[in-house]
């Protein structure tokens, strides 16, 4: 109720969006509904109304939200449903700072609920800081506890595997755990843990009273490394260095984790705090290794950034987003972005993606075509309402605050679905199950 008359008193309309549609893509994979009438077509049920926002806007809505389910078939986690609730909003001819002043106010009366104030405006991180900080796009600023770049020391330190890889365009990063003293037990459950992760392992060099222990280490970089980088992390008696090297991303991930990991250990998470802040500057496509092309961090639809226009086609890796993100003690309660107006600009971002003009048509047509029709600069945002309440009530899992929620094989036990269904049911659809 709050949300809605918030929303009603910026005045914005609240327009409902069909939840049979057509494919779209927003990352992830689509529930299907077979068509009756056109065997072997199928509809959509939404991912989000993204595109459908849009087209409001391009038809002369200035100001649409909803609060809407959207669907995606993605595996489950304790943040995640197959079905959950979005606040949807879009507007036209928005500024970056007006639409970031209505959110805030939007959360500043959600909040108010529980008697929390948040101070406004809320501060604002960019992507880059944000990893290169705390290994993640989504951080949780409630400790100090920062990841650290050590890539430098390595280079000149003796050889092993840590200068192999500072010397070839990998990272060294690293963590100071204050006051962590592990046993090699304990470590080793950790290098298991970042295993587990993906990693390739950990490096650790404890501070102890009787001086720095980090056999294993100096032995792969030698004593004066293993100094340097107690030197430049500013680690004091009583904690331990924890390493890590690989490829950036990857690497900063699998830090930002452990940074978590360690937090819920040693308990660092203080109680009582509400950190939001927005996460700016994403970077606007990265790389499908699985797929061997360029994918949208976002989706399809987001604006780049003015002056890497220049860059999308030699260098899309340096074109930057005017996407955002909202986060919450270390979770994306929204996130959004100005949009794409101009249909060559759309055309060129859909060809990057590795889409012909007649993929980009079948799939998109309708919308490129719409977007030939006067579009007025839009953007917009999603917040997820159910992680809203899921944090607002103090829970972990979405499945506490979601009526009839599914298990994490997409399962709702109580009423058995998803079942099978009758012979003369499929007949109907034209479906005729594979077994194999
Ligand atoms: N449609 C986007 C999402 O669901 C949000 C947005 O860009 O407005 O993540």
């Amino acid at each position: 109720m709050a949300v809605r008359e918030y929303m009603d008193e910026q005045g914005f309309w609240e327009v409902e969006t069909p939840i049979l549609t057509k494919s779209t893509p927003e990352g992830a994979r689509d529930y299907l509904v077979p068509s009756r009438l056109q065997h072997g077509s199928f509809y959509a049920l939404p991912q989000s109304p993204q595109l459908f926002k849009q087209i409001l806007m391009i038809s002369g809505f200035e100001k649409y939200f909803q609060i809407v389910k959207c669907f995606r078939d993605e595996d489950l986690r304790a943040d995640r449903q197959p079905e959950f609730t979005q606040i949807d909003i879009e507007t036209s001819f928005p500024s970056r700072e007006s639409l970031f002043t209505m959110i805030e106010g939007m959360m500043a009366s959600v909040f108010a609920l529980k008697g929390i104030t948040i101070p406004m405006p809320l501060p604002r991180m960019s992507f880059q800081d944000a990893m290169d900080r705390y290994g993640s796009d989504k951080p949780d600023t409630r400790f100090e506890v920062f990841l650290q770049n050590f890539t430098e020391i390595f280079k000149m330190g003796g050889a092993g595997v840590f200068r192999e890889m500072a010397e070839t365009g990998n990272t060294v990063r690293g963590l100071v755990a204050p006051k962590v003293s592990y046993s090699r037990k304990q470590l080793d459950d950790l290098a298991i843990y970042v295993k587990q992760l993906g990693g390739a392992g950990i490096a650790w060099i404890r501070i102890a009273d009787e001086g720095v222990n980090a056999a294993p280490l100096v032995k792969n970089a030698g004593a004066g490394a293993v100094d340097a980088v107690v030197q430049k992390s500013g680690a004091e008696k009583g904690d331990t260095i924890f390493l890590m090297a690989g490829p950036t991303e990857a690497t900063l991930n699998l830090l930002g984790s452990l940074r978590l990991e360690l937090a819920r250990k040693e308990n660092w998470i203080p109680q009582g705090r509400w950190n939001m802040l927005w996460v700016v500057d994403f970077p606007l496509l990265e790389f499908d290794s699985g797929e061997n092309r360029w994918v949208s961090r976002h989706h399809p639809f987001t604006s780049p950034v003015d002056e890497d226009l220049e860059l999308l086609e030699t260098h899309p890796e340096r074109v930057r987003a005017k996407a955002y993100d909202l986060v919450l003690n270390g979770t994306e309660i929204g996130g959004g972005s100005t949009r794409i107006h101009r249909a060559d600009i759309q055309a060129r971002i859909f060809t990057v993606l590795g889409f012909t003009e007649q993929e980009a048509r079948d799939k998109f047509g309708f919308f490129l075509e719409a977007l030939e029709y006067g579009t007025p600069p839009h953007g917009g945002i999603a917040l997820g309402l159910d992680r809203l309440v899921m944090i607002l009530t103090g829970q972990s899992s979405l499945r506490d605050v979601i009526a009839f929620p599914k298990t994490a094989r997409a399962v709702d036990l109580m009423s058995g679905s998803p079942s099978p269904v009758s012979e003369q049911q499929l007949r109907e659809i034209g479906i005729q199950i594979r077994r194999s």
